[in-house]
């Protein structure tokens, strides 16, 4: 493969495909009849840039995004005017007014939050927008059924806020036949009786694909619309988005017996070309993949060997005498998906994707 639309120096290259995320959305929002999909943002979409995303899924139609932290959301708040930005870890102590003054929603998850929040609404004159977040069996934040009692025992609580939804997190939406699945529906709706008739959210990605029954006024997706499979163990119902190639910067001959890389890990067993490319864990490429990865290269793969280092990894390219100095090599495409370079890392495609770094040439394509 040659690229005339990488700058010479250019080491390893991001693809962000922002037509397939957007497909991607609307596939999400075909499946989710029940109400309006959300664009879960955080951790920089995935890795893969909010900036460029979700402006990208906002002029497809998407209203409704969240992040993780206040800081993320202000810095895409001005891209996108007119949509509910949501922080999904809560109102810290301090910094309501930002919210307020930035149009941002919180996502409360405690008594403390939820009495701030009314404070400063109080302090404003006006009603405050959030969203409820109700703990079904995740306990790490959301009200729990002591705060829950408390806040139907008194409505007044909520009287100056405006509950645009009240949400829950799924645990193992993934494991499409875990019993948690259903306990926890059947959960969130009992929270739900004796709390403001309002709109509900319930599905992350995998969720959706859970069945009707796991339907709700706001789904909440995020991996799926970077290409990771809601659906593991089964056919990946969505587009890939993103692909990484790195670049051949020397190629060597070692003979029998010599090692390569840190700690010698790798011996060579017969005279080998070894390929030395730019991409390394300082890039986000796991050291976990050490001596067990690969890469592609015309489609057929090629072995990575030794230690994955900070800012190099080495492949065997014996069996392929047309890899020379300058190839590119496919780690993440098309013959190598996210998951699978997740699963021989072993861990999973949201690590991999959120772990990206800044040092990739990227291109951004809109077909
Ligand atoms: C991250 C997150 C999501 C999105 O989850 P995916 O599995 O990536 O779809 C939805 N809701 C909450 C509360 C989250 O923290």
């Amino acid at each position: 493969m040659t690229r005339s639309d990488v700058p010479p120096g250019a080491g390893a290259v991001l693809d962000v495909d922002l037509t397939a995320i957007v497909a991607n959305w609307r596939t999400l929002c075909a499946r989710h009849p029940a109400g309006p999909v959300a664009g879960i943002v955080k951790a920089d979409a995935y890795g893969l840039g909010a900036r460029r995303v979700a402006p990208a899924l906002r002029d497809a139609g998407c209203q409704h995004f969240f992040v993780a932290h206040l800081d993320e959301a202000l810095g895409i708040r001005p891209l996108l005017a007119g949509s509910m930005l949501g922080v999904l870890n809560g109102l810290l102590a301090g910094s309501e007014e930002t919210f307020v003054t930035d149009n941002i929603t919180p996502v409360l998850g405690s008594i403390p939050e939820v009495d701030r929040w009314a404070a400063l609404a109080g302090r404003v004159g006006r009603k405050l927008p959030a969203i409820l977040h109700v703990d079904t069996g995740m306990a790490r934040l959301g009200l729990d059924a002591k705060e829950l009692t408390l806040l139907r025992q008194d409505p007044a609580r909520l009287s100056s806020i405006d509950v645009l939804y009240i949400m829950t997190h799924l645990v193992s939406s993934e494991l499409s036949g875990d019993p948690l699945n259903h306990e926890q529906r059947a959960r969130f709706e009992t929270a739900c009786i004796g709390l403001p008739p309002v709109p509900r959210s319930l599905a992350n990605s995998s969720g959706i694909f859970l069945g009707e029954d796991f339907g709700s006024d706001l789904a909440r997706p995020g991996a799926a619309l970077y290409g990771i499979n809601p659906t593991p163990g089964a056919t990946n119902p969505m587009r890939p988005v993103a692909r990484l190639h790195t670049r051949v910067l020397q190629v060597r001959t070692i003979e029998a017996g010599e090692s390569v890389g840190y700690n010698a890990i790798w011996r060579a067993t017969r005279r080998s070309q070894i390929a030395t490319a730019a991409l390394g864990y300082g890039d986000g490429w796991p050291r976990s993949l050490s001596g067990q990865g690969k890469a592609f290269f015309d489609g057929r793969a090629v072995p990575l060997v030794g230690r994955v280092s900070m800012d190099l990894t080495t492949f065997d390219i014996t069996d392929h005498p047309d890899i020379h100095t300058g190839a590119w090599l496919e780690v993440i495409g098309p013959n190598c998906s996210l998951d699978e370079v997740a699963a021989a890392a072993g861990t999973v495609g949201y690590e991999i994707l959120t772990s990206l770094g800044g040092r990739f040439h990227r291109i951004y394509h809109a077909s």
